[in-house]
């Protein structure tokens, strides 16, 4: 049983975030809500486990779906960063303030991007294209990620200091165009730079929360030195360049890393 300790914690974590919103909102709908996705991501560890090639793909497809066709189009929740910016300064604890502190600010203390790895739905897009491993690392472009951030802040700004009328109709509109934009640019820049995770180093503005909480997380790739031969196979599968042979929090790109377990895979020596 020792090795289905993390699928089970981390649906032990979803189900108690699940009753607590339950119980304490009074609304059935975050019961189902966070047992579905608890129960989707413990499902691609737990098939991880057992080496199912697609384990990560499948709670990613999983999750990524639900959120955007049934959270984001059916039900007219905006979840991207403008969604959590317009509920949180109206005040309303809802689904995408909700989502932001389980998945991008409180969250990644425990399972770091796990987010970026499991559940969101633009990588699952991105996920598809040929650069899986990127060729190569170390473009200095991360400085976009605090405009764009910053460019979703003032967005939302704007619309409350000019006192925007139907503001739910907007903010679904901004929804809509803002995930087109994101997927053209996120499919552009992965043929330009070859690396499918380009939108994900550069761009994304979510990463400002995922970064320095992810730095403290608990969940962490972690190398056993007396196993390890230095041949450098799993930097090589890292899609996100990370030093995960160091196991220091100051290693390198050490905040990027989106728990996919691809260099866990490719160690001949089960030092991961
Ligand atoms: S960095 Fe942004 S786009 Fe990439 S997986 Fe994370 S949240 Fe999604
Ligand atoms: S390959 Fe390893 S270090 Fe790189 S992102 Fe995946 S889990 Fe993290
Ligand atoms: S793949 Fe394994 S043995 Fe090779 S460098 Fe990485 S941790 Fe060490």
């Amino acid at each position: 049983m020792k090795k289905y300790f993390l699928p089970l914690l981390l649906l032990a974590v979803f189900e108690t975030v699940a009753v607590t919103l339950w119980l304490t909102r009074d609304n059935l709908f975050y019961l189902f809500n966070f047992s579905y996705i608890g129960a989707s991501v413990s499902l691609g560890l737990f098939l991880f486990i057992k080496k199912y090639k697609y384990a990560r793909r499948a709670a990613q497809l999983l999750v990524g779906l639900y959120m955007l066709v049934y959270l984001g189009l059916i039900c007219g929740e905006n979840m991207q960063i403008e969604g959590f910016w317009y509920y949180l300064f109206t005040g309303v604890f809802e689904a995408a303030t909700i989502h932001y502190a389980v998945a991008k600010i409180f969250g990644p203390l425990l399972f770091g991007r796990g987010w970026c790895g499991y559940a969101c739905w633009t990588a699952m897009v991105l996920d598809f294209l040929p650069y899986k491993v990127p060729q190569a690392h170390g473009k200095k472009l991360g400085w976009i990620r605090y405009v764009t951030f910053a460019a979703s802040l003032l967005f939302v700004l704007a619309l409350f200091l000019a006192h925007a009328g139907h503001m739910e109709e907007i903010m679904f509109w901004a929804f809509l165009i803002g995930n087109a934009l994101y997927y053209a640019l996120g499919v552009i820049l992965a043929f330009v730079f070859r690396d499918n995770r380009a939108f994900c180093k550069y761009i994304c503005p979510v990463a400002v929360f995922l970064k320095p909480m992810s730095y403290f997380s608990l969940l962490r790739v972690q190398c056993d030195k007396t196993k390890c031969i230095s041949c450098g196979k799993c930097k090589k599968a890292c899609p996100m360049g990370v030093d995960m042979t160091d196991n220091s929090r100051k290693r390198k790109n050490g905040t990027e890393c989106i728990l996919c377990f691809e260099c866990v895979k490719s160690c001949p020596k089960d030092a991961l």
